[in-house]
């Protein structure tokens, strides 16, 4: 028995150019980390790492069960980005070969006693105020423990999409500052996605690149969009001005229309909030959301495509249409859609040759 079911089709061979034109952008001096947690942004990390372990340098990933799982299919550097926070993991991360961040005093307590510490990375709150030691408590430790040591030197931009922010070049200041303090072998990161687009002088040793790889970076159309989510058409109808279409009647058509009826819904990882007008795609023709996300339908405005039917297909976001326009026009993150989609969803990997 063949059902239908929407598609979130992944394709290794955009990730790989991504992270080549990324890479054309980095200092010489700089290694590229691909940035997989949360299954890979949910492009699915198994599959990521096969095929890209040739281009990057190493992982960066949150949980420890995302890193054993890779363990096996690569040699290169793994960063569980978050730390450990337990004796436990401590020694199931050591037992895996894996590099820890370090970002408050009780992770310091755990690690000091037992780690080679070029594993291990110091990460510094430079104003996001969300993980990281604060300047002067880092240099009493540094003093106390680490002046002879190598070590990686971290810190998280809280804006680096916006180039324009002060706050960038706060942060990227109070960064410099003390890492000119540090010994010779302290190497240093800095940079995600947007830090690498906006402030390229600043890579250092280590980028940590995550949305850049999937293409969900807004702000250069070289970048492309490496998921398509896409949905059956299961019903046309013809309605005339004035009707409603959805919940709460919250479209009004101010003609009369054609709306198509898609196979996927708030149940499926489209959120409930998209707006009226949010362009999707049917047989290659711009058309638009009419009416509010049901939990496993969503409407369509197609009075002006010419051809359709039942079956075509509706994409919600592909190569051709950037994952950040949906994110972007109803005030979301591309983040936040990739990695929403839901299990239902059949995935279909296309992999490199
Ligand atoms: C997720 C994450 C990144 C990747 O950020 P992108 O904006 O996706 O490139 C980099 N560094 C840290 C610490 C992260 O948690």
């Amino acid at each position: 028995m063949t059902s239908i079911n929407s598609e979130l089709i992944i394709n290794s061979e955009i990730l790989r150019q991504n992270i080549s034109y990324i890479k054309n952008k980095l200092q010489d001096t700089s290694k590229f980390m691909a940035v997989i947690k949360s299954d890979a942004y949910g492009h699915n990390i198994l599959n990521v790492v096969k095929d890209i372990d040739d281009l990057v340098d190493g992982y960066g990933v949150v949980r420890l069960d995302e890193a054993k799982e890779i363990r096996n299919f690569t040699s290169k550097k793994i960063l569980l980005m978050q730390g450990i926070y337990s004796e436990e993991e401590h020694s199931e991360a050591a037992k895996f070969n894996l590099d820890l961040v370090v970002h408050n005093k009780d992770q310091f307590n755990i690690v000091k006693n037992n780690i080679e510490y070029q594993n291990l990375w110091f990460k510094i709150n430079t104003g996001m105020n969300r993980l990281g030691f604060e300047i002067d408590d880092f240099m009493e430790m540094y003093h106390e423990y680490l002046s002879s040591k190598k070590f990686i030197l971290m810190t998280h931009l809280a804006a680096s999409n916006d180039k324009d922010a002060t706050s960038n070049t706060d942060q990227l200041k109070l960064f410099e500052d003390l890492s000119c303090k540090m010994n010779k072998n302290v190497k240093k990161s800095v940079a995600n996605t947007g830090c690498i687009m906006n402030f390229p002088n600043h890579t250092y040793d280590w980028v940590r690149c995550g949305i850049g790889i999937y293409g969900g970076y807004f702000k250069d159309d070289e970048i492309k969009t490496a998921m398509t989510l896409r949905s059956p058409i299961v019903n046309l109808r013809t309605i005339k001005k004035g009707e409603r279409v959805g919940y709460d009647g919250r479209a009004v058509a101010k003609k009369d229309m054609h709306i198509a009826t898609v196979y996927l819904g708030y149940a499926d990882g489209l959120p409930v909030t998209i707006k009226d007008g949010t362009p999707v795609m049917i047989n290659n023709q711009i058309c638009k959301v009419f009416g509010r996300v049901s939990m496993d339908l969503t409407t369509i405005d197609v009075t002006d495509i010419i051809d359709c039917s039942e079956g075509d297909w509706c994409e919600f976001f592909s190569e051709t249409l950037p994952i950040s326009n949906i994110a972007k026009s109803n005030d979301l993150i591309s983040y936040y859609l990739m990695t929403g989609v839901k299990s239902r969803v059949k995935k279909i990997y296309k992999t490199i040759d």
